[in-house]
């Protein structure tokens, strides 16, 4: 799940929030059990991660702060458990039961959260493009298809975010940062924020699948071309682009970020899905 899907999970919590644990199980080896009879207290988000905030109930222990990662298969449901899976944590409240799969789950996260860079969290508004651009000085040897991943730089950008905006601004993946122009470089940080932002209102429609590009599709939109399909970068994520419309280029050219082509397939609504 990349950052939009994490703000999306917290607005669909919100309904729990103030709300008591009156159960607790799932196969997480984490103390559990502390969560039974304390208040959901805060709901929070950083990247692709979520934070829930634990009080105890009569205020006399200190919170417990849980932070779930999703990793690159986890999912949650709400009220309808997946058949034949074994939730890692499931919380259970007088109004509906959360149940997280396939995740990391950790508990004492205080210090982790307390030193996140809030300004890298694309989905936030602290958001900050003069930090984003600063940070990726240290960073001009990387290839474009790894820094998009770099949640120290850009937290909430996982593997559609980064096969669609290297789409929308015409790059091969394994264009280095410095192969794009200084000034140029705050026109990349924005083209990846406002693709999250797509992301998050297109979720919420239905309708994400559908704008996908070149994300596990397999011909160019523009061409017709077969995408090329590799795993590419230090992380060896798939990485979908088009030879032609993407070619790796030698020549240092003005960076431009095209619209996001009209939605391959009718607009009905697609099923629910964990990404
Ligand atoms: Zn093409």
């Amino acid at each position: 799940m990349e950052g939009p899907s994490l703000v999306i999970l917290r607005e669909e919590l919100e309904p729990f929030c103030r709300q008591k644990v009156l159960k607790v199980s799932g196969n997480t080896t984490q103390a559990k059990e502390s969560l039974k009879g304390r208040i959901l207290q805060r709901i929070e988000t950083w990247g692709k991660v979520l934070f829930l905030t634990f009080a105890s109930s009569k205020g006399v222990l200190p919170p417990i702060m849980t932070k779930t990662h999703f990793l690159m298969f986890g999912s949650y449901r709400i009220n309808d458990p997946k058949p034949d899976r074994a939730p890692r944590l499931e919380l259970k409240f007088k109004n509906g039961i959360v149940y997280f799969y396939s995740c990391s789950i950790r508990f004492g996260a205080e210090e982790y959260f307390e030193a996140l860079d809030r300004k890298v969290d694309l989905m936030s508004e602290e958001w900050d493009e003069a930090h984003v651009v600063e940070l990726m000085e240290a960073r001009k040897s990387s290839y474009l298809c790894d820094l998009f991943l770099d949640q120290r730089v850009f937290a909430g950008s996982g593997n559609i975010v980064k096969n669609e905006v290297l789409f929308n601004i015409r790059r091969h993946p394994l264009t280095k940062l410095s192969k794009i122009s200084r000034k140029d470089w705050p026109v990349l940080t924005r083209a990846v924020r406002a693709y999250c932002e797509n992301f998050y209102e297109w979720k919420k429609k239905y309708e994400l699948r559908k704008h996908w590009q070149v994300y596990r599709a397999s011909t160019c939109p523009l061409c017709g071309v077969k995408l090329a399909k590799e795993s590419l970068g230090k992380f060896l994520r798939k990485t979908f682009y088009c030879p032609k419309h993407q070619a790796l280029r030698a020549g240092i050219k003005k960076l431009e970020v095209h619209d996001v082509l009209p939605m391959r397939g009718k607009p009905a609504a697609e099923a629910r899905f964990d990404h």
